[in-house]
């Protein structure tokens, strides 16, 4: 067991579950059906790894209108409607976590209504519950260092010696704000060529698109890992 750490932090969506294709696609969805147009490929680049909260700020400050008071709503009901029939989990993520010898806990933007259903689904929620935060805890979301700190706080351990595991560039940014070491995950389905370069511009100290490769990686961190590295 790495001496150099007592927690291990994931990010949800595209860590643990394959759900950013699907949510972008429901997103752009319902944004265009209240007449903001916009396509899954711009929700990807825009909001991907931040709150509904923020996003729809922006969305409201752009169109010069408040979005209707069901917007929340009705996005939800086409996430979990999608959710339900066709989410799962990112591959080898279970025997990831049978191999990880560090107490593991969950830091996302996303609710812990929707984290229900999306962990749950791929039964991962056992594997983390009571240990689940959610930005609707802070005041602040990702790219801020809140909930990262928060869950550092929940689990009694100092951020320095916490790893986190992210998809996005927001994310990356808030664990690196944190005081915390990044880890890199680009193996969701929604990660195209040059993502890896993106997440360590970013900030992760290196980089990795199988599950599999997690439990070495995370027992070299403070040893062979060293800023940069990438591993594929
Ligand atoms: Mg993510």
């Amino acid at each position: 067991m790495n001496p150099n750490l007592d927690l291990v932090i994931f990010d949800c969506d595209g860590v643990l579950v394959d759900s950013e294709v699907i949510s972008c696609r429901a997103h752009a969805e319902i944004l265009s059906r209240h007449g903001y147009p916009i396509t899954s490929e711009q929700v990807f680049h825009r909001f991907l790894g931040r709150s509904a909260r923020q996003a729809n700020l922006e969305v409201e400050a752009e169109l010069g209108r408040a979005l209707p008071d069901d917007f929340h709503l009705q996005l939800r009901n086409e996430l979990y409607r999608t959710f339900e029939a066709d989410l799962e989990a990112i591959p080898h993520i279970h025997s990831a976590l049978d191999a990880i010898t560090q107490p593991v806990c969950v830091a996302s933007s996303g609710s812990h209504q929707r984290m229900r259903i999306s962990l749950g689904r791929t039964r991962l929620y056992d594997r983390f519950a009571p240990n689940i935060f959610s930005a609707s805890q802070v005041s602040n979301g990702k790219p801020a260092p809140d909930l990262f700190l928060f869950a550092a706080g929940q689990m009694n351990v100092v951020p320095e010696r916490c790893v986190v595991i992210e998809d996005s560039v927001p994310g990356v940014t808030g664990g690196r704000a944190a005081g915390m070491t990044v880890l890199g995950f680009h193996g969701g389905s929604h990660c195209q060529p040059g993502y890896a370069e993106m997440l360590r511009s970013a900030g992760a100290i290196a980089t990795f698109d199988d599950m599999r490769q997690l439990p070495g990686l995370i027992e070299k961190i403070g040893f062979e890992v060293t800023p940069n590295q990438a591993v594929y």
